[in-house]
């Protein structure tokens, strides 16, 4: 194919390092890679597969702001619980996303489900940062829960592979989420030998992460938990399962604006960071339980 996009690089999963007790992720970007590089993929912390032994007290993290953006939790394996101070609340388990717009501000909690903590088991996560434009950074927050059933299913081949979409379109196939700004968020769940190809815009910020199993990323093996930065040159992506996989496909076009991150917070300036923390401190961002 004429209009390939190359990989800028393929990255090993960095050391891991633990959100609360519950999480322990390896954090893809913005480590290691300059703030707006995924726009508008701001963050993505991959818990890769642990096992959790059974535990009484649900693991996870405490009562936390958020606002300027919003927190996508794509699960794998396990199961998490949320509330937050907006009044949303859900579970969501294998195969699932919770897709929520903190926006101008809420206090949220995390933690595995009550019942999958108690048994313990497999956990395998992915926590998305995804920003929003200025315009909307100060909107109501949102809580989108999109079970599997939901989801975009564009078959790609007989034996069973397919495109799950979230968000955006996949050939026709449209995902649920609402988004802010123009995205694609994918898993291509591929059988052994099966094969996709995708296309994005070449100044669509453009990532894999290979969450299960061996594929080939246009011409190029890629291993388990490695992640897949595209350059923004070229349009073809091809990918083929060399054993069964799941790939999670990001692509979005990138948000031209300055950003200013202080932990929970992603705003535009610095003035903006410590309104945040004023505001958080002034109670305006609700009420929640520990
Ligand atoms: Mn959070």
């Amino acid at each position: 194919m004429s209009n390939i996009r190359p990989i800028e690089h393929v990255f090993a999963p960095p050391a891991p390092h633990m959100v609360g007790d519950g999480f322990r992720v390896h954090n893809f970007f913005p480590g290691q890679i300059p703030k707006t590089r995924m726009s508008p993929f701001f963050l993505l912390d991959y818990n890769s597969k642990i096992d959790f032994s059974p535990s009484k007290e649900p693991r996870g993290v405490g009562v936390h702001p958020h606002r300027g953006f919003e927190t996508v939790t794509i699960a794998y394996h396990g199961k998490v619980a949320h509330h937050d101070s907006a009044g949303n609340s859900g579970v969501i388990g294998e195969g699932d996303v919770q897709w929520m717009t903190a926006a101008s501000g809420l206090l949220h909690k995390e933690y595995h489900e009550k019942e999958f903590s108690a048994r313990g088991g497999l956990f395998q996560m992915v926590q998305l940062w995804v920003n929003l434009p200025a315009k909307d950074k100060m909107g109501k927050p949102k809580y989108q829960e999109i079970p599997n059933g939901k989801m975009g299913r564009h078959v790609l081949d007989a034996s069973g592979s397919f495109m799950e979409v979230i968000a955006g379109n996949y050939k026709g196939t449209a995902g649920p989420a609402f988004t802010f700004t123009p995205m694609e968020v994918y898993n291509a769940r591929l059988t052994k030998g099966g094969k996709a190809d995708l296309s994005f815009p070449a100044h669509y910020n453009t990532a894999f992460l290979v969450v299960e199993g061996e594929v080939i990323v246009n011409g190029k093996p890629v291993t388990t938990d490695h992640f897949i930065l595209f350059k923004n040159e070229g349009t073809e992506i091809i990918l083929e399962a060399t054993s069964n996989a799941i790939v999670l496909v990001l692509s979005g076009e990138p948000i031209n604006e300055p950003i200013a991150n202080y932990g929970p917070f992603v705003m535009n300036t610095w003035e903006e960071l410590e309104q945040a923390v004023k505001d958080v401190n002034a109670g305006l961002f609700g009420v929640l339980e520990d």
